[in-house]
């Protein structure tokens, strides 16, 4: 058998709890692993919401979501984790030895204790079938906004009626040279204040409207929609097409686990022990049993401190406080 490299601590998730897991971990000198699904760090930061500003961070007034990303990646970054992207984590198994051993769909790794930071699952947005959609996927048509500069001064047509396709019709109005956002139906599923903006602002907004066909060559030249009412079919010149069609996430995996879950959560006690030894679970994912779930970013924090502090403990029999940073010399 080859020699297992086994680490003292594997966070699960790169969102902001999972980064500020790593961050603490470092902090308390544990090699520490962070496995991530998705190519990038940031979680539903990272993929929903990259440029929407967070009110509600301690110490920070307002800041964009892309931003808090990037400092929580820089400020973990202090202790070199080991960060492994693109990889989902399909199996958790605890030898007789105590090492766990989180098998993905590329390897297996080895740790004495794991967070669990997974937050609402590994999430993919709902595609629209559609043969043109697919041909232009990643090459103009979006179900993302992960970068908005390809938008600039460019005709942009936005799809959906939830929060997302709003807030991208409002955020990008100024940005684009135009936008159009069509949705299939009357009522919008947003923030009511976001849609009064939207109806008094710049955005071409058409109700009852679908998408028929995305036209073009090597790029995208234009859109045919109709009105699901009529059949009548519409014309636009647009060069990128975004999909807000909402997102599924799912547990997937980890609910075969053995944990003890409640609906999509991962039960934790107040050290945010999972019922599996050496297995902790923070943020989004987990919930303790006498207590309603708040699924916040500084809640996911505070239980990112609490989970890896107590990892240490119960790695070192050291004590569960980590001492003050602001006496150390990082
Ligand atoms: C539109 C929107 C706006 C929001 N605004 C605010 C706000 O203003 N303030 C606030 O406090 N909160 C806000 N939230 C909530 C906040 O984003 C979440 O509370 C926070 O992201 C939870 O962080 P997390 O790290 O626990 O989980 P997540 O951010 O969900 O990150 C979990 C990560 O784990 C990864 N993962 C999951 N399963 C696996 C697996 N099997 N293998 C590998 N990786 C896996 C996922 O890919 C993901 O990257 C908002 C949420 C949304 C959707």
């Amino acid at each position: 058998m080859t020699e297992r490299d086994i680490y003292d601590i594997l966070i699960l998730g790169a969102g902001p709890t999972g980064l500020f897991g790593a961050f603490y971990a470092g902090m308390r000198e544990m090699r520490t692993k962070v496995i991530e699904a998705l190519p990038q760090p940031g979680g539903q930061l990272a993929v929903l919401y990259p440029e929407k500003y967070i009110y509600d961070v301690a110490g920070l007034p307002r800041i964009l979501a892309k931003d808090l990303v990037k400092n929580l990646v820089e400020q973990c970054e202090q202790w070199h984790p080991t960060f492994c992207y693109e990889e989902k984590a399909h199996q958790l198994e605890r030898g007789e030895d105590g090492v766990l051993t989180v098998t993905t769909d590329k390897q297996a790794h080895y740790a004495r204790a794991v967070v669990i930071c997974g937050g609402i699952g590994a999430f993919r947005p709902n595609r629209l079938k559609n043969e043109s959609v697919e041909r232009y996927e990643g090459r103009g048509v979006y179900y993302f906004v992960q970068d908005k500069r390809p938008f600039f001064k460019k005709r942009l047509l936005i799809i959906g009626g939830g929060d997302s396709a709003v807030d991208w019709a409002l955020n990008l109005k100024d940005y684009a040279s135009h936008v159009t956002l069509i949705h299939r139906r009357e009522g919008f599923r947003a923030h009511a204040s976001s849609v009064t903006e939207l109806m008094q602002s710049s955005v071409d907004v058409r109700l009852w409207h679908e998408l028929r066909e995305i036209h073009g060559n090597d790029h995208i030249t234009g859109a045919t929609i109709f009105d699901n009412r009529t059949g009548e079919e519409t014309y636009l010149e647009v060069d990128y097409v975004l999909l807000n069609l909402g997102f599924k996430a799912d547990l997937g995996p980890i609910k075969s686990w053995g944990l003890e879950l409640d609906g999509r959560y991962i039960i934790v006690n107040g050290r945010h022990e999972t019922n599996i030894p050496g297995v902790y679970a923070a943020g989004d994912i987990c919930k303790q049993e006498d207590a309603e779930p708040l699924n916040l970013i500084a809640v996911g924090f505070g239980q990112a401190a609490i989970a890896v502090n107590h990892v240490y403990s119960y790695l070192t029999g050291g004590r569960v406080f980590p001492g003050h940073s602001s006496e150390m010399r990082l």
